[in-house]
């Protein structure tokens, strides 16, 4: 068998396989031939097991399609660094503070978020997170109200995720984000006695807004838009996560 005719038959034995993997159609068998083929991939992770209850609001929402958010795809690792300049802790401190906080917003989503180290990028100062050709990874950081506009005032951190689509299929999926926190509402916050709690806080609350989740009406919620003395992610924010956890694989 010459080199040419044995590829058409490795062609052939594609094609065969294909129509197999349309007619069995979704589920689990899809998922394990489509691996096989090296066509795609399952979700990295699994949501957690959350009861259900409270409220919970999307950033996002398919073109077209209120019942669907936009997510990010779960059969990939999210990127994130780390920008220590500015935070009130040191850069060793800084990055466990923010590992801490994104392995939290990771097991709720069942989204798996790879750490890419330090970066000395700075956010954008209108807060926007831009859109480049190789999607930039998160972008942790702190600055004042001087450098972002959206600090301004009694604003303690800014976070959100830029969404693409792809093939001009009109899905949309989240492919980077970025956080921003407010240095003299972190500095303010070092010395209080249950500072570190709410910097945590105010760190998950905006790590939601990266993955997807908007503001909602009830303080009972980390989401709530003001700090209240919510500390911990309430019962809608963590059915929240995990629905954006569940999202399209691409
Ligand atoms: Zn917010």
């Amino acid at each position: 068998m010459t080199e040419r005719t044995r590829s058409v038959a490795v062609l052939a034995l594609s094609a065969v396989l294909f129509v197999v993997v349309l007619v069995i159609g979704p589920g689990s068998e899809m998922a394990a031939l489509r691996r096989i083929l090296g066509l795609g991939n399952d979700p990295l992770g699994r949501p957690a097991d959350v009861p259900p209850g409270g409220v919970h609001a999307f950033l996002e929402h398919q073109p077209g399609r209120p019942d669907e958010p936009v997510t990010w795809d779960p059969c990939r690792e999210i990127r994130y660094e780390v920008n220590p300049d500015q935070a009130p802790d040191d850069a060793d401190e800084t990055v466990a503070f923010v590992r801490d906080a994104v392995e939290e917003v990771a097991a709720v989503t069942g989204l798996t978020f790879s750490y890419e180290g330090l970066s000395d990028r700075r956010p954008d100062p209108q807060g926007d997170v831009l859109l480049t050709a190789r999607p930039d990874p998160v972008l942790v950081a702190w600055a004042d109200d001087d450098e972002v506009d959206e600090l301004d005032g009694d604003v303690a951190g800014v976070g959100g995720a830029t969404a693409r689509s792809y093939d001009g299929d009109a899905w949309l999926w989240f492919v980077t984000g970025g956080v921003t926190l407010d240095v003299q509402a972190f500095d303010r916050l070092a010395d209080g006695p249950d500072g570190l709690a709410e910097r945590r806080a105010i760190l998950l609350h905006e790590l939601g807004h990266v993955v997807g989740l908007g503001h909602v009406d009830s303080p009972a919620e980390l989401m709530y838009a003001d700090s209240v003395g919510q500390r911990e992610f309430g019962l809608g924010d963590l059915n929240g996560l995990a629905a954006l956890g569940r999202g399209r694989c691409r």
